[in-house]
């Protein structure tokens, strides 16, 4: 099917309509960014491995009962979503003290939590997504207690889903962010699970296989991308080499 209009596009993304009502086409562009986008640029093949990994999650996700967005994988960097209306609240699970929260709390990376722990983030660039709880959630209307409830447990749940897949592979999930919005009256996960929302660390060398290489500069982003595919045994469709 091909894509239609432009409907939106953000930083890693872009959604397109198509000729059914309720379905989009979210293509995964090459561009990061980081730091509310003041750094930006293009990585080849960031798109397609993103895609590959996310169609997988979704996926396995899926086969363990928890709903996303996806319909189906399209092309080798798109796929097919059911448009959402999304709850302008991110949840950030974290196994690891990692990024914002050792900065907030002046904890060294690293420092493994004795509990998953969940945190909600008011999604908005302009305000540079400040940390709320359920409470400021529901007084500004942005999502109910039950609901932040709900998605704090489909988030855990989909922590140990991870885990169950990465662990077996060498790679410790630190944390990452989800998003989801709802779809036919029940929160569904949205947007994507990849290495561009995810920290993820070889198990035995701690090395970053994550955006944390663009962050700070590490290099080899696509490289490190790639690696967490493999291990996942995802064929990602790239022409190598550049
Ligand atoms: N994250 C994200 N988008 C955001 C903020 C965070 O995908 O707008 C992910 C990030 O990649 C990390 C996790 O959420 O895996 C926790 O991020 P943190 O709060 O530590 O913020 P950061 O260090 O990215 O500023």
């Amino acid at each position: 099917m091909s894509a239609g209009t432009l409907k939106y596009e953000g930083k890693g993304k872009r959604l397109f309509t198509t000729n059914e009502p309720g379905v989009l086409i979210q293509q995964f562009k090459d561009d990061a960014t980081a730091f509310d986008g003041k750094k930006h640029d293009r990585i080849a093949h960031k798109g397609v491995l993103n895609c590959a990994i996310s169609s997988f999650f979704f996926t396995k996700l899926a086969e363990q009962g928890i709903r996303s967005h996806m319909i189906a994988r399209e092309g080798d960097d798109t796929m097919r979503v059911y448009e959402l209306t999304m709850i302008p609240v991110e949840v950030v699970v974290r196994n690891v003290a990692a990024g914002s929260i050792c900065k907030r709390l002046g904890l060294e990376e690293g420092l493994p939590l004795a509990r998953p722990l969940t945190e909600l983030f008011y999604k908005s660039d302009a305000l540079g997504d400040p940390m709320i709880n359920s409470e400021h959630a529901e007084l500004f209307g942005w999502a109910t207690v039950a609901e932040t409830t709900a998605m704090r447990a489909m988030a855990r749940n989909i922590n140990q889903a991870l885990i169950g897949l990465l662990q077996p592979v060498g790679i410790r999930l630190i944390d990452f962010k989800l998003e989801f919005g709802f779809l036919d009256g029940e929160i569904v996960l949205g947007d994507e699970i990849t290495p561009d929302g995810c920290r993820l660390w070889d198990a035995e060398t701690g090395r970053k296989l994550d955006k944390d290489r663009f962050r700070r500069d590490l290099g080899g982003l696509t490289e490190a991308y790639a690696e967490v595919a493999n291990r996942l045994n995802i064929q990602v469709e790239t022409n190598q080499g550049d």
